[in-house]
């Protein structure tokens, strides 16, 4: 799977593709062992730290679904906040208020060693961990420098998000070989169609 978010949390709003377009929308990420694999490749988890981790989710009896639940829960929560940032509106409130929950209960369950600048360290034994890892990230996301660079790709139904790193801040896709190749396509066809 492509990581073309540019930040942890865009990538983790970015595990559904096609999240615009219901006919073709997919859930890239499936259970607890792919949500693992996503967090080492989204850099949330060392390669050791996932294996103690997956040994321990396989050693316990209870399932891990309330995790995954969890994980599922706090995405669909992120997506309708970060359209909102982009479209420059205000956050649905039932929406804002569970992602403040996410963020009190990660913080709660995160260490905070004696130690400057002060930083929240969530936990890296369960898969319960990441969610509060990411729900900390988000916080960051959404109180830092990046804020005005969040885009979301223009493609059609793709719903995508990214940090625009350009220079002139006027990146559009989520990727130029994706839906920047698609769009010119269109274009393309739309023109040959007109000449035809
Ligand atoms: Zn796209």
């Amino acid at each position: 799977m492509p990581l073309v978010g540019g930040h942890p949390v865009l990538d983790f709003a970015n595990t559904v593709a096609w999240r615009l377009d219901p006919a073709r929308t997919v859930d890239r990420v499936r259970g607890a062992e792919a949500w693992v694999r996503w967090a080492v490749a989204a850099g949330l988890l060392t390669a050791d730290r996932a294996e103690a981790l997956l040994r321990a989710e396989a050693a316990d009896s209870t399932p891990s679904n309330a995790a995954t639940a969890a994980l599922i829960g706090l995405r669909a929560v992120l997506w309708p906040v970060l359209d909102a940032l982009v479209d420059d509106q205000q956050p649905p409130a039932a929406e804002w208020e569970a992602l403040r929950r996410n963020m009190v209960l990660a913080r709660e369950g995160a260490v905070l060693p004696p130690a400057f600048p002060l930083r929240w360290q969530p936990g890296t034994v369960r898969l319960g961990d990441l969610c509060h890892a990411l729900a900390l990230r988000t916080e960051d996301l959404l109180s830092g420098d990046g804020l005005g660079r969040v885009r979301r790709c223009a493609g059609p139904g793709c719903g995508w998000f990214f940090l625009d790193r350009s220079r002139s801040g006027t990146r559009r896709w989520c990727s130029s070989e994706d839906c920047g190749n698609r769009d010119r396509a269109r274009r393309h066809y739309a023109r040959t169609r007109q000449h035809g």
